[in-house]
């Protein structure tokens, strides 16, 4: 099976448990997501564990130092299209990291998947950025214009990302869908729809209420870090 099929397969198996019932659907939708998440942690964990253990070395170019406390050391895959494994990856200290990524930039995101002969396919994520809001009744906002219904199709979701902390949650397009309807177009620019991070209420995405209506829409996520690892 092509990874696009196990996804598909799993879709349809979470779809055959929940039914019409969206508690159920969410549930085992969260289960599912953040089981794998975890797989691919102990992967991680264990290939930090394993490095440190054979005393290995900051990679960073500007340092080759060691580490004197095993909080906060990076992982690095050195090809970054590439799986997490112990002979793709090295260890960095946080600054030292955070430098060489500054000095290389468009290493940043991985690329292909290994094996693939092809040009990289297009990103199914789409990110949205936000700073931090100080002194209001939320803490991020983004805004989606309406020319977004005409993209959406070509992405799988939306990662809503804060830009001060690297957290961000990972929404999936069709979850997206029921929450841009018309009638919560907001009158800024094109009638824009604005998704916010309430204060007090850090676990949910809020959805503005529009011209026609005048509730807000809370859709629970997780947030993610990325941090410590790329
Ligand atoms: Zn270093």
């Amino acid at each position: 099976m092509e990874p696009r099929e196990i996804l598909q397969t799993t879709r349809q198996a979470i779809g055959q448990y929940a039914g019409q019932d969206p508690d159920k659907w969410f549930y085992a939708n969260r289960f599912v997501f953040a089981r794998l998440q975890l797989d691919e942690r102990r992967t991680k964990t264990q290939i930090k564990k394993d490095l440190l253990e054979a005393q290995a070395m900051c990679d960073y170019d500007g340092c080759r130092l060691g580490f004197d406390s095993t909080r906060g050391v990076c992982l690095h895959r050195v090809d970054g299209s590439r799986a997490y494994s112990r002979e793709n990856c090295v260890l960095m200290h946080p600054d030292c990291h955070q430098k060489y990524h500054a000095e290389h930039p468009d290493k940043r995101r991985g690329g292909r998947p290994v094996g693939a002969g092809k040009a990289a396919p297009t990103s199914p994520v789409l990110r949205k950025v936000s700073k931090r809001y100080e002194g209001y009744s939320f803490l991020y906002w983004w805004d989606l214009s309406p020319g977004f219904l005409d993209k959406m199709e070509r992405y799988e979701e939306v990662q809503f990302v804060k830009k001060d902390g690297s957290e961000y949650c990972c929404v999936p397009i069709p979850a997206l869908k029921g929450y841009l309807t018309a009638a919560r177009r907001t009158s800024r620019c094109q009638g824009n729809w604005g998704i916010r991070v309430l204060k007090d209420r850090e676990w949910e995405l809020a959805f503005e209420p529009g011209r026609g209506d005048n509730t807000w829409l809370f859709l629970p996520v997780v947030w993610l870090s990325r941090s410590h690892e790329d």
